[in-house]
């Protein structure tokens, strides 16, 4: 029997999702489909109700439902130091450590050339942006090679303005995630940070 469009077009939709191959996306469409109804509207509300309630901060991209956000709306946070990360999990990661005081630059990405991510498809315009009054970034992008060029990138732009910039030491096993990193380690990664 041929699959109806709708279901197909649901699979579609999950197949697109990370880690979510054709099958896990049929198991689900077919979960959803089994389940009370309920299931299924609470889902598609909790989706449209995230996207018309988050969006991103404007100082540093960090998702939110206020803007400024709580990290950049907070004065006893240092403004002059700036932790920059891949994505929200990234500044979790970091935040759950806490030992870090400082404001954060979420880039909603890394720099991957054979994926067709250059610096204009994550948020470094916006960070060379507020580079005024800061003193030291601190860059917290994973230990991959996309997470090293990143950095380095970031270096080659920030430096010649006089900031410092700095790359967690890389106590994380390399080609882990940052969001996976256990609360010590990502410490004495944060802590052993090292010149670029
Ligand atoms: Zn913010």
């Amino acid at each position: 029997m041929a699959e109806a469009d709708p279901i197909r077009r649901l699979i579609h939709a999950f197949s697109r999702l990370p880690g979510i191959g054709e099958k896990s996306a049929a198991r689900l469409a077919f979960f959803v489909l089994d389940a009370e109804p309920h299931v299924a509207s609470e889902l598609a509300a909790a989706l449209t109700e995230v996207r018309a309630r988050i969006r991103k901060c404007s100082l540093c991209q960090n998702l939110t439902e206020q803007d400024p956000c709580r990290f950049c709306a907070d004065g006893r946070r240092d403004a002059g130091l700036i932790c920059v990360v891949e994505n929200v999990q990234g500044l979790l990661a970091i935040e759950r450590t806490g030992e870090f005081r400082g404001r954060y630059h979420v880039l909603h990405g890394r720099l991957s050339p054979l994926d067709g991510v250059g610096p204009d498809q994550i948020h470094i315009r916006e960070l060379l942006g507020r580079l005024a009054g800061v003193t030291e970034i601190i860059v917290a992008t994973s230990p991959s090679v996309e997470g090293e060029a990143t950095a380095l990138y970031i270096q080659r732009l920030a430096g010649p303005l006089g900031v410092r910039v700095t790359r967690i030491a890389s106590g994380v096993p390399i080609g882990s995630e940052l969001e996976y990193a256990d609360q010590v380690t990502l410490s004495r990664a944060l802590a052993g940070r090292r010149d670029l």
